[in-house]
């Protein structure tokens, strides 16, 4: 009796292949051999099918750690993703498995410095998750900060790391502790895997500075010199699979945290410790969206968000922050629509511009374009990045009444908005 995931040898009259036995296709009996290629042997030509290893799944390790007296607490909650995967030998793909234990267990210099407690709230890729995973997490942090640990690690999918970390930005008002989203491009099971650096330079980063707030810790550069801590409303991912893939946008990143632990202060403008009064805001309007702005953009998209009940639109403008106004030929009329659409939208909801180059700030008052659009009432969306401002309007939509969150999504609340766009920040 064979199964998935045995080591097997095939016999054959012409030959003999040892391999993993993968899930059989139709005819076939599938090898996945040393190189890592998969071959179809056809089923009528096999002789035999010898096991040579019964596929084990592996048991959850169970890391019971003794608390050590006089050592700080940091929690790690559990999302998912890539960090929290391992490739699945039966099917050759990457699943989202490893137990928080299993994770504590690949990094054992964190129990050095730090007791670490350890707590799985999702087990998904980060491409799956809902505002209301926002809320969940938010709440799980402020059970912790009530648990008096000194700083939390959020192990995350990186796909839409940089919308999480904005929705706790702003959820976790005055958060008295550090909050580093950490998230991985390789598997933690594959040699070259990044989780390692991310979460122990996360770690050294909560245990060395006086930060009070949301962050992100990934990779500086593509070798595993360094670590960049990021503000959480100023990150973005801004590469499919680099493991420098996140970078700050507009702004320097908070702090380097170099291999051995030495931090590095680039940019002093961050939130810190002290006694204000935390608050947890976790309220968010679910009906918020974004709208990119592309040659050949019809004005019936934005009926689409004017007649089903959107409370608030991003538009991710060209530019400075246009979209197409002009009326220049027969092929530019439907512009006048665009424009009138808007200004229709204004009237009834906030809606703020940002610009799709992510890079700079929305300059409204420079083109006649611009002007335009302010006069329609869009408002300015500064130097926020798209989906910061997405999950801002969501959330103050929310949490306050709509003429305070029309009010309030130019200000900065969270670093957000910075008062100079610094441009020493580009890729
Ligand atoms: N797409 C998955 C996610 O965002 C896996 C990729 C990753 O973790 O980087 O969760």
């Amino acid at each position: 009796m064979t199964d998935a995931g045995d080591r097997v040898k095939v016999v054959t009259n012409d030959e003999a292949v040892e391999g993993v036995l993968m899930p059989s296709e139709s005819g076939k009996v599938v090898v996945k051999l040393e190189s890592g290629y998969n071959i179809g042997i056809d089923k009528k030509k096999v002789k035999e099918i010898k096991v040579l290893e019964k596929y084990k799944k592996s048991e959850p390790a169970k890391a019971k750690v003794e608390a050590k007296k006089g050592l700080p607490t940091i929690a790690i909650l559990h999302t998912g993703g890539t960090i929290a995967s391992k490739v699945d030998y039966r099917t050759g793909g990457v699943v989202a498995r490893f137990s928080p234990e299993e994770l504590l267990e690949m990094f054992p210099e964190l129990k050095e410095i730090a007791n670490i407690k350890s707590k799985l709230v999702f087990q998904m890729f980060s491409e799956d998750m809902e505002p209301e995973h926002w809320q969940i997490l938010a709440k799980e942090v402020q059970k912790e900060v009530d648990n008096g640990v000194n700083g939390i690690i959020v192990t995350h999918g990186t796909d839409t790391m940089h919308y999480t970390s904005s929705a706790l930005s702003f959820m976790l008002e005055n958060i008295p502790i550090p909050v580093i989203l950490v998230g991985a491009q390789r598997s933690s099971d594959r040699g070259s895997s990044d989780a390692y650096d991310n979460v122990v330079s996360a770690a050294q980063f909560i245990l060395k500075s006086d930060f009070a707030g949301v962050a992100v810790c990934m990779h500086k550069n593509m070798e595993d010199s360094a670590c960049l801590i990021h503000l959480g409303t100023k990150v973005r991912k801004l590469h499919s699979s680099r493991r420098d893939a996140f970078k700050s946008v507009n702004v320097l990143p908070i702090a380097e945290v170099a291999r051995e632990g030495k931090i590095t202060i680039l940019n002093k403008n961050y939130p810190k410790k002290g006694n204000k009064k935390f608050n947890l805001l976790d309220k968010i309007e679910k009906k918020v969206s974004i709208v990119k702005i592309h040659p050949g953009f019809d004005y019936k998209l934005l009926e689409f968000y004017e007649n089903n009940g959107y409370k608030g639109l991003i538009i991710e403008g060209t530019g400075l922050g246009h979209l197409q106004t002009a009326v220049l030929d027969k092929n530019t009329e439907h512009h006048k629509k665009i424009l009138e659409t808007v200004r229709r939208i204004c009237s009834k909801i906030p809606v703020v511009m940002t610009s799709q180059t992510l890079f700079g700030r929305v300059e409204m008052n420079v083109y006649s374009t611009g002007r335009d659009l302010q006069n329609a009432g869009v408002i300015s969306g500064e130097d926020m990045l798209p989906e910061t401002a997405f999950v801002k309007l969501a959330w103050l939509l929310g949490n306050y009444p709509k003429e305070k969150a029309r009010e309030l999504i130019g200000k900065n609340l969270r670093g957000e908005i910075s008062e100079r766009t610094d441009i020493r920040s580009t890729l």
